[in-house]
């Protein structure tokens, strides 16, 4: 396969993918309630081996299976993404035991993740999350209580970079070479957060920063996650606009660990939905899509929940978000192809000034740009998701590129469609009344549109910069 073209049997697959989405999913998820987890579709996700696959296949799979989905049901696209974005980091980061307990689970569609790290005062800024995780001493463990941590927000809310997970997601990460699986796309020098200093925690780092009131302990120690599960800490705070939440099975939770240390000082923890503490609420949202809000109210996690290791927690939200942007994209593309297929139903069929409305060359030109636009984004998918697959150097840029112009272009396609439509296409209940609901959140999600120009621009004067260093011939 190269970038540019789709081998026969990949093409016949999308083709499964498209006619399993609209005969047996579609009439499934019109049984669900919207905006809440629809379980039954999950399980399904998981009966067709559709969800293993995320887990045993690249970026390129994953993009074709969410196009594929998207084209007729939505809802199912949807819920296959999220098994994958919540469970990507036990996937990638956890231990044997955390994957043995929750991943067979998950790709059976029974049990339901979430990836939760954006909060009410830090989306895009990601690295300014204030989610307190405060350390116990070791003879705390899950189910005893201890002091309840304070909260420090605003030490904890300082950002010591502009940067976030969405945009240090491209900015410092660069695939590793050789791991074949295209699933650990991001270096260690991906940790960055762009300030130059040192990790906490890692060997030769300075001192971290404690917060006021609640530091490290009388002596000054660190906790130190050991595997025995002898540190803890109890997590205080707040998360917003998760997918799944407060529906799903368990969360993978980024938590500051490290008062002040920015994208540094952040920990990714595997919270099962039924620790004591944890509660959610339910968010309406424009799209079917199950969003909520959850509040940590002094949640016991153990070394045994952390998922990678302490303070390192932005690797693993950048590693999920290296993979899951293209795909973005396609999600994006699926839905724009079937605006337009639609629209070419459309005009052929309508009556119109003694001929149909596709005889109008002002409506003809507009179906052709619709197509020109799908075309040229379904393109720049593939080429990132290839890319990714094969640890190329431009992996961020040229994410950031297919996810910006996919979710741009579905915005304008699905609008054209709608216009092409008349009135119809507004009526509650149509498919392009369903599409505009749906098509807005990916230009604001894993990375609103701007953030994704920044990453672009970044890396072309980086790229720039290294050029200009070179000495001449
Ligand atoms: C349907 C849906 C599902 C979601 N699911 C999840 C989930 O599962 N897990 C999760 O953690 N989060 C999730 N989110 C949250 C999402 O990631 C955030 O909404 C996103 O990161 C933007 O954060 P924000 O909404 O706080 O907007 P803000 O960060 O306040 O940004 C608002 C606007 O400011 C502008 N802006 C921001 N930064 C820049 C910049 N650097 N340069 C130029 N302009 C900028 C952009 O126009 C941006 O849209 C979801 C959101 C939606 C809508």
């Amino acid at each position: 396969m190269t970038a540019f073209s789709l081998d026969p049997a990949q093409l016949t697959w999308c083709a499964e993918l498209r006619a399993l989405a609209a005969e047996r999913l579609r009439p499934l998820a019109e049984k669900g309630e919207p905006g809440r987890v629809d379980r039954a579709l999950v399980a399904e996700l998981g009966a067709l081996g559709l969800i293993s696959r995320l887990f045993t296949s690249g970026a390129l799979d994953l993009c074709l299976m969410r196009e594929s989905l998207a084209h007729a049901c939505t809802e199912a696209e949807t819920a296959l993404a999220l098994q994958g974005l919540g469970a990507h980091p036990v996937h990638t980061h956890g231990t044997d035991a955390q994957r043995d307990r929750w991943l067979p689970a998950v790709a059976a569609g029974t049990a339901v993740p979430a990836f939760a790290l954006s909060e009410p005062e830090a989306g895009s800024d990601a690295a300014a999350l204030t989610l307190a995780a405060a350390p116990l001493a070791p003879r705390h463990g899950p189910g005893e209580r201890g002091s309840p941590p304070g909260r420090t927000g605003s030490e904890e809310g300082t950002s010591p970079s502009a940067e976030s997970v969405w945009a240090t997601g491209a900015e410092p990460a660069r695939p590793s070479t050789g791991s074949g699986s295209g699933m650990d796309a991001v270096t260690p020098a991906a940790e960055d957060d762009g300030t130059g200093g040192p990790v906490p925690g890692a060997a030769g780092s300075a001192a971290p920063r404690p917060a006021a009131g609640r530091g490290p302990g009388p002596d000054g120690a660190r906790p130190v996650a050991e595997r025995d599960g002898a540190a803890g800490w109890r997590l205080t705070g707040e998360k917003c606009w998760i997918s799944n939440a407060p529906e799903a099975d368990f969360y993978t939770v980024f938590a500051r660990t490290t008062p002040g240390a920015g994208a540094r000082g952040v920990t990714a923890f595997l919270v099962p939905a039924d620790r004591p503490g944890l509660t959610g609420t339910p968010l309406d949202m424009l799209s079917p899509h199950p969003v909520g809000a959850l509040a940590f109210d002094g949640v016991p996690v153990t070394a045994d929940d952390v998922l990678g290791e302490p303070n390192r927690g932005f690797r693993v939200a950048m590693d999920t978000l290296n993979l899951f942007r293209p795909s973005v994209g396609a999600f994006a593309v699926g839905m724009a192809q079937a605006a337009l297929d639609a629209t070419v139903a459309h005009t052929t069929a309508r009556d119109a000034f003694g001929g149909k409305l596709r005889d109008l060359q002002t409506v003809a030109h507009e179906v052709a740009e619709m197509a020109l636009r799908t075309e040229t984004a379904r393109l720049m998918v593939y080429a990132a998701a290839t890319a990714y697959d094969q640890s190329a150097a431009d992996v961020p840029r040229r994410a950031a590129m297919a996810k910006l112009l996919a979710t741009e272009t579905a915005q304008y396609v699905v609008d054209r469609a709608v216009q092409l439509h008349g009135a119809r296409a507004l009526r509650r209940g149509h498919l392009l009344e369903h599409l505009y609901r749906e098509v807005r959140a990916p230009r604001v999600y894993e990375g609103a549109s701007e953030v994704q120009r920044g990453i672009i621009a970044k890396e072309l004067y980086r790229a720039h910069d290294a050029t200009a260093k070179e000495p001449r011939p």
